[in-house]
């Protein structure tokens, strides 16, 4: 996803409500003051948990490995209209010693088209949603047979593999099963593969069902159709098979110090929703696992939108640094701080984000204009009180001595290889909509 261009703020709207007869209640017009009204009280507890970066002899991470990923749904001018959508994912590597020549706030696009010549690695695929019959069979069987298929056939299954790497835990020597899942078939919760296997028959129906079913993507759709879901999902997985992919190839690599003097970059937050959740477990353990054996990954994720981003932005005016010369502050989200102040819903008691987060949340002010959202990885989920705590995430010290190096003033809190993955996997790169729409009735 791209970066927002403008912060502008809705209030001008919100004279239009002015008109609605409603205004007369007591009630509605304490919420358009609230609404019309641009101070945001910041309250001394909002403030709290914020300090100053202790970064001397601290040394910067090396390497900066980035991935993001986009989707479109296409419509045919058929009548019923065919709809197919386009996914694309791209991983990039950053050369920092190119990036740090660049002006920071005015980056001449040669340069930065120079950074990313053949450092990315791409991957697109096509699903079929509405009204698309093929001579295999059903929308539903296309959809699982894509997925299976598209992650096996691209870079020779090097996708594939790390899903397979994951799921089975395959840095150990003890393989584990894969989680339990949905049948395909016959919706029956059905034991998982055992370590290793591409594919098994379900215990209660006798029909095949593959690895790739394991994540379900089988639940977001029904016999005859799939919905825009489907893409979105796929992306986000697909945007984590490829960021593990370099992980697993750097882990695997004879330089052992290499995949821990890397900082890898995610759009978005590092979250795994609903079914897709199965893969969370796995994720913390093998990051578990690299924290035990001295071998740290340091992963980030970062939020451009949502209620932490929107949160901060108000908090931020007020935060430290406000000139250039003050070092860098951040803060670590605890869940208690999350609930009290973020949500405003201090009365729940589940472990918040146990489930989805493989990441935790956390502030950073680099300098007076750049504050972003960051979500770091912890490895194994602790529930105890005051979590996390900044020695809770991993590498933290190297992650923040390397933001500054990153950031870039074009957007609020933009990271360089944020913007250079967007650019990579953005649809704009993609033929026109016109030549996919070409594509599909072609294709029927
Ligand atoms: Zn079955």
């Amino acid at each position: 996803m791209a970066y927002n261009s403008s912060s502008i703020s809705p209030f001008e709207t919100a004279s239009k409500l002015g008109h609605i007869n409603v205004i007369e209640s007591e009630w509605v017009q304490s919420l358009v003051k609230e609404f019309e009204s641009n101070n945001y009280e910041i309250s001394n507890s909002e403030k709290q948990g914020w300090q100053k970066a202790e970064l001397d002899g601290i040394s910067s991470l090396k390497y900066y490995w980035a991935v993001d990923g986009s989707y479109v749904s296409i419509n045919s001018e058929t009548k019923p209209p065919k709809e197919v959508s386009f996914v694309k994912t791209a991983l990039i590597s950053i050369d920092k010693s190119k990036l740090e020549n660049i002006d920071k706030d005015e980056p001449h696009p040669l340069q930065l088209q120079d950074i990313m010549t053949n450092s990315a690695v791409q991957h697109a695929t096509v699903l079929p949603l509405k009204n698309i019959k093929t001579a295999m069979g059903s929308n539903y069987d296309a959809v699982r047979y894509i997925i299976r298929d598209s992650l096996k056939i691209d870079q020779k299954g090097m996708f594939y593999e790390t899903l397979k790497w994951l799921v089975y835990e395959k840095w150990t020597v003890n393989l584990t099963s894969s989680p339990d899942f949905q049948c395909p078939h016959c919706d029956k919760e059905i034991n998982g593969l055992y370590p290793d296997k591409d594919q098994k028959n379900c215990e209660f129906c006798g029909k095949e069902v593959f690895l790739s079913d394991m994540l379900g993507f089988h639940l977001d759709m029904n016999e005859e159709s799939a919905p825009d879901s489907v893409s979105s999902a796929y992306m986000l997985i697909m945007e984590h098979l490829m960021l593990f992919t370099i992980i697993r190839l750097l882990w695997a690599h004879n330089d052992k110090n290499l995949v821990t003097d890397t900082l890898f970059i995610k759009d978005g937050p590092l979250t795994l929703r609903s079914q897709y959740s199965k893969l969370v477990p796995k994720l913390r353990s093998f990051l578990e696992y690299a924290k035990l054996v001295q071998r740290p990954i340091h992963i980030i994720g970062q939020e451009k939108s949502g209620v932490f981003t929107d949160h901060l932005s108000k908090l931020s005016r007020e935060l430290e640094p406000q000139d250039r010369k003050q070092p860098m502050h951040f803060s670590v989200l605890t869940h208690e701080y999350i609930r009290k102040e973020v949500y405003r819903t201090p009365g729940l008691m589940n472990a918040y984000g146990k489930r989805t987060n493989w990441g935790e949340k956390m502030y950073v002010k680099v300098d007076p204009n750049s504050y972003l959202v960051i979500n770091v990885p912890t490895g194994q989920y602790q529930d105890i009180n005051n979590y996390p705590q900044k020695s809770d995430l991993i590498g933290l010290p190297r992650i923040l001595a390397t933001l500054p190096e990153l950031i870039s003033h074009r957007y609020t809190g933009a990271l360089f290889p944020i913007e250079l993955a967007n650019g990579i996997a953005s649809m704009s790169s993609y033929p026109s909509s016109k030549i996919l729409q070409r594509f599909l009735e072609a294709s029927s």
